[in-house]
């Protein structure tokens, strides 16, 4: 599946945001399936108001969302780039997630200890950077001999490398992530294939106070600046507030958001969030017995999407009984659908759209 790494300086908020996620899983386990691979990691639903449209639609008995993967990953400190305490282990699980979340100290708590004495939340979001970029820095330094000798000998993929490295070096230098370099669409395999922790793209989490939880704080405001500037997705949460939010029971949940001026869990804005940041989007299965989210990456053809599902379903892939979202429920159904000429045959090159509600025809 998809990651998505929770990081930032120590006593920020991550293990808070990271139980609150787990929490609301658990608490959800009995119709959605969910575990806790390692201590640090977990499934989450993700949180889809398209699924109870559909399932109404066509009675079905269930509903099954799609999952994201969070990880917590503990043991950032100043000087991991150098492998000091546990900096290499903690860089090692960064080089494994999709996509990161930066949480950011955006509360003031005299009894909690701040590792750099004040809160400055953009600050931070730079000495956590700051380690990434030095050692991305460090990677390419050393690779840039060896790809320089294979390139005079024409080595072409060598060469290619060499271009794309060349963009990037100066870019770390300069103190800013790879993830800023211009990459062309013919570009972006190789690009990928640098392995480097600053091309990921980010998402930048504002740990806001209790009584900032629905408006965000002056601190989240310079967040939500930053990204923007940058092009980057920021969310302002209160890891606290959503811990209390986790553990109650449905009903109580929709009251208190209520008195807190909130319309959905910050979590949920926080999942989606990170789903879009991995280029992810949903198609459905839909029928009497359940209603299905399927996750795959944007620019999926059919029968990969297929794949997703069954490893046979894209081996013997005939076609897909294609259905847009807003003409499923506009005209109530797979019949009615079909009636209106809104259910297309699609073949083995179509594009999936997210929403599409899909069935799959395939020979064995
Ligand atoms: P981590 O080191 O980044 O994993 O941080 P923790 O999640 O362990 O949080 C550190 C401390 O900050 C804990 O005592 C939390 O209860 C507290 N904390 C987390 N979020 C908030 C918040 O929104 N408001 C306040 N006042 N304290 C918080």
């Amino acid at each position: 599946g998809f990651k998505c790494g929770i990081v930032g300086l120590p006593n920020v908020g991550k293990s808070t945001l990271f139980n609150a996620l787990t929490q609301t899983a658990a608490a959800q386990a009995a119709n959605y399936p969910f575990c806790t691979i390692e201590p640090n990691v977990g499934e989450v639903a993700v949180p889809d108001p398209r699924l109870s449209e559909l399932a109404a639609i066509a009675g079905s008995k269930e509903i099954i969302p799609t999952r994201l993967t969070f990880v917590d990953i503990a043991g950032l400190v100043r000087g991991a780039s150098k492998g000091e305490g546990l900096g290499n282990q903690f860089l090692a699980h960064i080089r494994e997630v999709d996509a990161i979340a930066y949480v950011l100290r955006c509360f003031e708590d005299d009894d909690i200890t701040h590792v750099e004495g004040r809160i400055d939340p953009l600050s931070d979001a730079e000495t956590v950077e700051t380690e990434l970029m030095v050692a991305d820095l460090e990677s390419l330094e050393k690779r840039v001999g060896a790809l320089e000798k294979r390139a005079r000998s024409n080595d072409k993929e060598a060469k290619e490398q060499l271009d794309l490295v060349n963009r990037v070096l100066p870019l770390l230098r300069d103190g800013k992530p790879a993830r800023l370099a211009k990459i062309a669409e013919d570009e972006r395999a190789a690009f990928d294939a640098l392995n480097l922790l600053t091309s990921k793209p980010v998402l930048y989490v504002s740990n806001v106070d209790e009584g900032s939880a629905a408006t965000g704080n002056a601190f989240s405001a310079r967040v939500d600046e930053s990204a923007k500037a940058e092009g980057a997705v920021s969310v302002a949460i209160s890891a606290r507030i959503e811990s209390e939010i986790a553990v109650l029971p449905e009903d109580e949940r929709k009251e208190y958001l209520e008195a807190l001026g909130l319309e959905q869990p910050g979590l949920d804005r926080l999942i989606n969030a990170g789903y879009q940041l991995l280029g992810l989007v949903t198609y459905f299965t839909v029928g009497p017995k359940e209603t299905r989210a399927w996750t795959i990456e944007r620019g999926t053809r059919a029968p990969q999407a297929a794949g997703v599902i069954h490893s046979d379903f894209e081996k013997g892939f005939i076609r897909a009984e294609t259905i847009a979202y807003a003409d499923y429920v506009t005209l109530k159904g797979e019949t009615g659908a079909k009636e209106a000429g809104k259910m297309r045959l699609e073949g083995k090159d179509y594009v999936v759209a997210d929403g599409d509600v899909l069935h799959f025809r395939f020979a064995n």
